[in-house]
């Protein structure tokens, strides 16, 4: 198993205490775009994704992040406890939810991870908040992300999470 998939499956286990017996808001129409993707995300969705509605985040200019939502009242890929999809497969913005990095470096393209944002919206923000274990892998994963995710594409995913302003996070620095 590559390095990449460990830290996917120990992500997912670091999270079963936290989500387990939550409704699964995040999963459900409850917020408008339910997840963001870049393009080659949408493309390694089952079908390509059908029976998700997958708009631009900038309408009318070139970029290869997506805003997806949905028709019905939960995500079609959630299963009855947990997402069905693949953990390979699964978008990151689904794999670290409700956790984001901090990224900094910009001006001179040297990015690294200083900190992670927790959204105040997820149910049990206040214990991952303080999860040490489950946020240094999450932390170690999007080190990996940065150092191989193009800084224009990384940069149009994070500037189209308007969830993450610093009133809707709690922000945990490394
Ligand atoms: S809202 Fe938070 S606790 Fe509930 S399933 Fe989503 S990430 Fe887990
Ligand atoms: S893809 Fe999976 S984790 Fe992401 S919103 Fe759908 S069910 Fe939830």
């Amino acid at each position: 198993m590559s390095e990449e998939a460990v830290l996917r499956e120990s992500i997912l286990s670091l999270f079963r205490s936290h989500c387990m017996g939550c409704s699964g808001s995040c999963c459900s129409a409850e917020l408008e775009d339910v997840f963001i993707a870049f393009d080659w995300e949408v493309e390694r969705l089952p079908d390509g994704g059908k029976g998700l509605v997958v708009t631009d985040c900038r309408p009318g200019m070139p970029g290869c992040v997506k805003h997806i939502s949905f028709e019905g009242d939960r995500c079609p890929f959630s299963g009855s406890r947990t997402c069905s999809l693949s953990l390979d497969t699964r978008p990151l913005d689904c794999l670290t939810h409700p956790v984001y990095p901090e990224v900094t470096g910009w001006d001179d393209n040297r990015l690294s991870v200083s900190g992670l944002r927790v959204r105040k919206s997820c149910h049990r923000a206040e214990q991952i908040s303080g999860d040490n274990r489950l946020l240094g892998a999450i932390k170690e994963f999007w080190d990996r992300q940065v150092a191989c995710i193009s800084p224009e594409a990384l940069g149009e995913w994070l500037s189209d999470s308007e969830y993450l302003s610093e009133e809707n996070t709690v922000l945990r620095r490394f």
